[in-house]
């Protein structure tokens, strides 16, 4: 009955993780959930203002299909003031969610066949957006040895006559990783040369504690040409329920891309996007105290994940994501309620863990890597806490 794209389709599981640990809740289990990554934080009180405050304006019609004329000037001043990027207003385009955003992308980038280079580990949502529109992803690997770095020679490696879009996401979900300049330069000097499109992915852009966030459209204005930056209100200005994602790229592609949204979404709700023009134009002050925070979280959780017999974990630069190596407690059995287990993969662990420790973790499978399982750390000190220290008494009873 259905599709043959739905045969393939996997669900999110970042998505998934968060609903069974609520759903878990909701029937008393106490799970501490490392789930979806959304900052625990609630949305700032500016810019929930403005958007009750565009309501009584009665800005609550239909807008341009790519956004108010207003904040498409806030998106152009966002990307002047952050990454010195000089966007005209039909150069940007806002969607409801930078999953939106890349989902528009493919759409408007990928004949059947073309393939979409992911370096892996990746965020769950890239292969699965390729695939519906019949695009091929392909994983490029990434070395833990190198905190998760790109790796240039590989991604070289993995260019063929049919690929035609490199993904870069730095800050990295789900591995924390920042690219370092070096290995951006040489993705982008491969795409020139290749005649490749770059989609740099820079949503967490706002939560690097370590090294220094480069947008790879920076890097020249011959890589600008080719380089389709997205951003989002998601995570900076804790906004995830508002669904207000944003791109920047050439004006052909971004024409096209709001061509899709014309037939698709029509424009994102109109007063979420005065509470984008508040997030982006206003005092950036609390951006910098949630991260802050994030930072220091940081270091609690990686701290706590290394002193776990089995676990490891490289320190993330970015994000609010650990992404931790649990290979070490592969082989080693788990007597369940109902079934004993011998741990042989994430997709265990992860359900080991949240039976046995009533810890919600996500398979590290999904992003591209059965050795690790990945925790977002957006939730507070004392759940980080006690989550370890469950998970430490968990592994204690595996045999
Ligand atoms: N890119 C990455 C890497 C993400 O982790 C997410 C999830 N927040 C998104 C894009 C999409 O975010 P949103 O749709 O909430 O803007
Ligand atoms: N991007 C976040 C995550 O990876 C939120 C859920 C989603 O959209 O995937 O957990």
């Amino acid at each position: 009955m259905l599709a043959e794209r739905l045969k393939t389709l996997a669900p999110s599981s970042t998505l998934a993780v968060q609903a069974k640990a609520k759903a878990l809740r909701a029937q008393g289990v106490d799970v501490i959930s490392f789930g979806a990554g959304e900052p625990d934080f609630d949305t700032p009180e500016r810019i929930k203002a403005a958007a009750v405050e565009a309501m009584r304006r009665g800005q609550t019609k239909y807008t341009e299909v790519g956004g108010i004329a207003e904040l498409r000037a806030a998106v152009c001043a966002k990307f002047k003031r952050d990454q010195g990027l000089d966007y005209a207003p039909d150069e940007v385009l806002v969607s409801c969610g930078a999953k939106h955003t890349l989902y528009n992308m493919v759409v408007a980038l990928l004949n059947p066949g073309d393939e979409m280079l992911v370096p892996s580990p990746f965020w769950v949502s890239y292969p699965e957006q390729a695939r519906l529109v019949g695009g091929v992803p392909v994983p490029v690997e990434t070395q833990e040895r190198t905190g998760f770095d790109l790796d240039p020679d590989r991604v070289r490696a993995a260019v063929t006559p049919r690929t035609r879009v490199i993904i870069l996401n730095s800050p990295n979900n789900p591995t924390g990783a920042v690219f370092s300049r070096e290995a951006l330069a040489a993705v982008a000097r491969l795409a020139v040369e290749r005649d490749l499109t770059l989609v740099s992915d820079e949503c967490y852009e706002a939560l690097t504690f370590e090294g220094r966030h480069v947008s790879v459209a920076s890097l020249g204005p011959e890589v600008k040409a080719r380089t389709l930056v997205i951003n989002t209100c998601s995570k900076a200005y804790a906004m995830t329920g508002w669904r207000i994602g944003y791109c920047g790229g050439p004006r052909a592609l971004v024409r096209a891309m709001t061509d899709v949204q014309s037939q698709v979404t029509s424009n994102p709700t109109s007063i979420a996007q005065w509470a984008a023009v508040e997030a982006l134009s206003g005092p950036q002050d609390e951006v910098a105290k949630m991260a802050g925070e994030f930072d220091r979280r940081r270091h609690l959780i990686v701290g706590g994940l290394n002193a776990l017999p089995g676990v490891a974990c490289v320190m993330p630069k970015g994000a609010f994501y650990a992404f931790a190596n649990v290979s070490g407690l592969f082989g080693r059995t788990w007597k369940g309620r109902e079934t004993t287990t011998r741990l042989a993969g994430s997709l265990d662990v992860a359900a080991f863990l949240l039976e046995e420790a009533r810890v919600a973790v996500v398979p590290g499978l999904d992003f591209g890597s059965d050795a690790h399982v990945r925790l977002s750390y957006a939730t507070s000190d004392a759940l980080i806490r006690e989550g370890l220290a469950r998970m430490d008494a968990a592994i204690r009873k595996l045999l």
